[in-house]
């Protein structure tokens, strides 16, 4: 009697990659089951979500074209395939436990901003009122509490905590929004926050919130615990504070980021477009830099007419803004000086006494390292300065195999990448490898990141600089060892968020990189691909005198353009830097050029940049890295359209003119604004005109534009609306930062093309 129903006389089955784990990806599919009416089932593996479904060809086919559009906000699908498998029958829709099957990954979610739906409940459910470790499927911590894959909660830091039956009934019910939410919990048996302020302990959330938000008030300086590591909060309209906080940070004049209660307060201070306002309030929650409006306190940034900005996204945050009428803080990494945030509850209380007066902290590891992350809009788009929480890990899809492969990256600002299949993982942000703790967090990243992603490398490829921690790394790890030039690095690491994967004009501003002749690049005009450059030009290569000093004093930059221009006569100038500098200094400055002692030649254009930021006495010293060029930007009058006069000579460009006209300039006292306006507009001549130079002889059209001067808004912005109005396609980053954090991504492609083709 058996009549065969049509519908359910097969099986099929999908497979769903990209990031599906952790974003309530299995619920979804479930209800999506349901909703078609049909019978199956949904598992989470290390390689996707896989599905099977007793339904016909046309079904499945309607199936699979409903999953894009109603997928959940914090997934992102790369592809799903599906087929005909050997009929297996099902009586209704099932949830299949977790199952590692292959060493093919399919990405793991960063963390996400708590989302309405829990700020609400936050409010109403009784077991979760101002509870601040709330979440569900769509918002909560993911990267920084996971150890392992497939995703789920045994493998995070959440397994020390034991389920209440009420959690337990969400996470169990196919209809809850915390079905399967692997970091659930509420105030009976999730984590706790614990204020220590001086001799006295307060456990939970509800007790901590009104002495917090009076500690804050009364000048104090208070160490929170954060998604990705702990952080310093303080008064950002008391000057006298923030002052305290930047002496005891030991950070002089570098400006620090300040969360607003919500964006209407923010936009009391800082100036928002349409699209910086997309990035505030992003999931990914990103610290965004904005045009100051209103003044906080001067030592927030410190001159800078600029301010980092960003909005609340733990529930503590929303939380303490209830309770507090300041409607903004400063929240600064927590770290001493150049080390990385830090993460664990017993280091902070021992390293955070000397600057924090209070602690916040609560039972829950992190297990991944995430500092905020930083970005800019130029041209409606969001560039990266600091790629970490929110956007790590989420791989840069590729269209070459780069399995097994790890890049090193550079070191200075160091991101490392590793190769998986068709995907590069990119690191969080690292921070500068000469510093000890943070070569110690890299290594140990390394390995987290092998495991996570059952990753053996079987090539390694690294900056050409022998010098570098990470080139050091390379060589010692016993795996064959290929070294890729930075500049090159840096503009294959563009072209690979594009596609692109041909001849291209590449053109590299940028600091420090080692060259291919001994001295120090960072000005490169080349015709490249993703295998082979061929330097064109660059500007002129400059004596650094005191080799890496000069980055920490400008001045002596400033002098070595002098001296090149006008030999010892610029000494009786009347330039106003020059009288804060010892007559000594700069005699024995030039002696040292003379004799070629400990003065390397560089093309940098970051150097350039150091040079004129001094001569005009703007910095003439800096306090943290790329501070000169920082604040000749600032300080720019965008309505002056002048530029200086320059030199494109066979293979460099020179700007001795550019030089004198700036001292003639200084001596008639034109205000700063106009000359740094005025140069950076000849930079940007310099740039067009090169891509026109190298266009005519070559007919390449693309121009890739990488390097850490980028991150100069002006520069970059001017840069791209002329080289397109000229008729140029032009690529510049989007995904990965432009400074050397983005370079691993390059050196990655470099290797592939040369050793995997
Ligand atoms: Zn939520
Ligand atoms: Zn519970
Ligand atoms: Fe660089």
């Amino acid at each position: 009697m058996s009549v065969k129903e049509p519908l359910l006389d097969s099986t099929y089955s999908i497979r769903v990659t990209g990031l599906v784990q952790g974003v309530g990806f299995r619920p979804f599919i479930y209800k999506l089951i349901v909703a078609h009416g049909l019978k199956g089932s949904v598992e989470n593996r290390n390689d996707g979500v896989f599905i099977l479904l007793n339904c016909s060809n046309e079904k499945v086919q309607e199936f699979i074209a409903d999953i894009r559009p109603k997928a959940p906000p914090a997934s992102n699908i790369d592809n799903i395939t599906f087929e005909k498998v050997e009929f297996i029958p099902f009586d209704g829709v099932e949830i299949v436990k977790s199952a590692s099957v292959s060493d093919t990954i399919t990405d793991v979610s960063s963390d996400i901003a708590v989302c309405d739906d829990c700020l609400k409940d936050m409010k109403t459910q009784p077991n979760r009122i101002d509870y601040p470790f709330i979440n569900c499927t769509n918002c909560g911590p993911r990267f920084t509490i996971i150890k392992d894959l497939p995703y789920d909660r045994e493998k995070t830091t959440m397994k020390e905590f034991e389920m209440c039956p009420d959690c337990r009934k969400e996470y169990t019910d196919i209809l809850d929004r915390r079905f399967h939410a692997q970091p659930v919990a509420c105030a009976h048996c999730g984590p706790e926050y614990t204020l220590i302020s001086g001799r006295e302990t307060i456990y939970g959330s509800r007790n901590i919130l009104p002495v917090l938000a009076q500690l804050l008030k009364n000048k104090k300086i208070v160490a929170i615990k954060g998604l990705g590591g702990f952080f310093l909060a303080c008064d950002p309209f008391c000057e006298e504070t923030v002052a305290r906080l930047r002496k005891l940070k030991n950070r002089e004049s570098k400006p620090f980021a300040v969360m607003f209660r919500n964006m209407e307060t923010l936009q009391e201070y800082a100036f928002v477009d349409e699209d910086e306002e997309k990035s505030l309030l992003s999931l990914k929650r990103p610290i965004v830099l904005l045009k100051q409006k209103k003044e906080l306190a001067p030592s927030v940034t410190v001159g800078f007419n600029t301010i980092g900005v960003m909005l609340p996204y733990m529930p503590l945050h929303h939380l303490l803004f209830e309770h507090m009428e300041i409607p903004a803080i400063v929240l600064t990494s927590g770290n001493i000086s150049d080390e990385p945030i830090i993460i664990d509850n017993e280091i902070a209380l021992e390293k955070l006494p000397y600057i924090a007066d209070a602690f916040l902290t609560y039972n829950r590891d992190i297990h991944n390292r995430a500092d905020d992350s930083v970005v800019t809009v130029v041209n409606h788009k969001e560039r990266l300065f600091r790629r970490s929480r929110g956007y790590v890990p989420t791989p840069i899809n590729l269209q070459k195999n780069v399995d097994g492969i790890l890049a090193t990256g550079a070191e200075l600002v160091n991101c490392f990448c590793l190769g998986k299949d068709k995907q590069a993982i990119m690191s969080q942000h690292m921070g500068d490898l000469k510093n000890f703790e943070t070569y110690a967090f890299y290594t140990e990243t390394i390995e987290k990141f092998k495991r996570l992603y059952r990753f053996n490398p079987k090539l390694i490829v690294s900056d050409l600089h022998p010098d570098y921690l990470s080139t050091q790394y390379a060589a010692q790890s016993g795996i064959p060892h290929v070294k890729v030039q930075h500049h090159h690095a840096h503009i294959v690491s563009c072209m690979t968020e594009h596609h692109l994967d041909e001849d291209v004009i590449g053109i590299s501003l940028d600091g420090t990189g080692l060259g291919d002749d001994g001295h120090i690049w960072g000005s490169e005009f080349m015709i490249c691909n993703t295998k082979n450059y061929q330097r064109i030009s660059h500007f002129a290569y400059m004596p650094l005198p005191g080799g890496d000093k000069v980055t920490k004093e400008p001045w002596r930059m400033a002098v070595s353009y002098l001296y090149s221009v006008y030999g010892n006569s610029f000494r009786s100038f009347d330039l106003p830097f020059l009288k804060n500098i010892p007559t000594a200094s700069i005699e024995l400055l030039c002696q040292a050029i003379d004799k070629k002692i400990n003065c390397p030649l560089s093309s940098g254009a970051g150097r350039l940049f150091d040079a004129v930021a001094a001569l005009i006495n703007l910095c003439t010293l800096s306090s943290f890295h790329a501070e000169a060029p920082m604040r000749l930007e600032a300080i720019l009058n965008p309505s002056d359209k002048h530029f200086y006069p320059f030199e494109i000579r066979e293979n460099d460009i020179s700007f001795q003119l550019t030089f004198q006209q700036i001292v003639n300039d200084i001596k008639a006292g034109l205000p700063v604004a106009d000359i740094s306006a005025r140069f950076h507009n000849t930079i940007i001549k310099v740039v067009v005109q090169m891509a026109n130079d190298i266009r005519s002889k070559s007919n390449l059209n693309k121009v890739v534009l990488s390097g850490g001067t980028f991150q100069n808004k002006y520069l970059l912005g001017n840069i791209e609306n002329e080289l397109h109005s000229q008729g140029f396609s032009v690529y510049s980053h989007e995904k990965v930062p432009t400074n050397d954090a983005g370079i691993a991504l390059g050196q990655l492609i470099i290797a592939a093309s040369q050793h995997i083709g």
